[in-house]
């Protein structure tokens, strides 16, 4: 198990499912606060059972990205019960695939805000609080390897993906001098609740056209504690060490370099 490194308040956007789950349940295990938001409350509660099990103290509460009101709310909350942010972990996301002519100007604007302008809007309420006092922190972005190998089907998503990793690079930057650390995490194809909500006769198509361009060569996928020990790994490096960016993907299962297989879903 990895080794505790001081009681530290961290928060996990998106922690009710598949990363942002393995990522609170990770800092929990290092015996954190960790503050856990996203809109659906049973899940979260789920999630705080795990890192609670796994010896952090867990705090939920509603959380809305896409409204800074929520953000306010759940901030404000999160506060009072644990203490001022020290790490900020930015994992809310999602993606409507398909031709990008064809997605309606309600799912664009749904990408940009959940992907993008949401992690501004947490990050300037955190980063705030955190020269306020004078205090260092960690600021972490889980971003996605389609910000390296363009994604055609996801158009809005690797743009939103790109503008994250442009903002964690410029913030880092801005903030030098601050003891407060800006880090990408990089991710690859991941078993999650990602793209469930998604037509499966889309996903079927998709896993033939994508390795036209290169993408989902291979039927590899992580499992989500390998993305949150990417970021237990940046978060608890030493001070006077900046871990500027990660990337974790699959490796090619050994023996298997068959093409790519939608995920299984759970039962309807
Ligand atoms: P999941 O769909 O399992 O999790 C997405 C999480 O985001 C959920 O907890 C969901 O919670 C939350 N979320 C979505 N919209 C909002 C919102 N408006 N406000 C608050 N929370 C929101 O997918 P993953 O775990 O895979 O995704 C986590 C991150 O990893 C995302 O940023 C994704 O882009 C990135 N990623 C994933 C990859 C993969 O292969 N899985 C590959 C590359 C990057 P709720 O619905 O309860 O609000």
């Amino acid at each position: 198990m990895l080794a505790a490194v001081g009681g530290r308040t961290a928060v996990v956007t998106g922690a009710s499912t598949g990363i942002g789950r393995a990522i609170a349940v990770a800092l929990g295990g290092l015996g954190w606060r960790v503050g856990l938001g996203a809109r659906r409350l049973d899940r979260l509660e789920e999630s705080a059972r795990d890192v609670k099990a796994a010896g952090g103290d867990p705090y939920l509460h509603e959380l809305d990205v896409r409204s800074a009101a929520s953000i306010d709310e759940f901030l404000d909350a999160t506060v009072a019960a644990l203490g001022t942010v020290e790490v900020l972990v930015n994992n809310a996301g999602m993606s409507t695939p398909g031709p990008f002519h064809r997605i309606d100007d309600d799912a664009l604007r749904c990408e940009v805000e959940t992907n993008l302008l949401g992690p501004m809007l947490v990050t300037r309420r955190v980063v705030e609080q955190l020269l306020q006092r004078d205090a260092p922190g960690d600021l972490v972005f889980i971003s996605s390897d389609a910000t390296r190998h363009a994604r055609p089907r996801m158009v809005a998503y690797a743009a939103t993906k790109a503008g994250l990793e442009l903002m964690a690079h410029s913030l880092a930057l801005e903030l030098e001098g601050t003891g407060i650390r800006s880090t990408i995490v990089r991710v690859g194809p991941t078993i999650s609740e990602f793209g469930f909500q998604w037509p499966i006769e889309e996903v079927e198509e998709l896993m033939r056209y994508w390795p036209r361009f290169g993408l989902q060569r291979h039927p590899g996928y992580l499992e989500p504690a390998a993305i949150a020990q990417a970021v237990v790994t940046a978060v608890t490096a030493p001070p006077g060490v900046h871990i500027d960016t990660i990337e974790v993907q699959p490796e090619a299962p050994v023996g298997d370099t068959g093409p790519a297989q939608p995920l299984p879903r759970p039962p309807e």
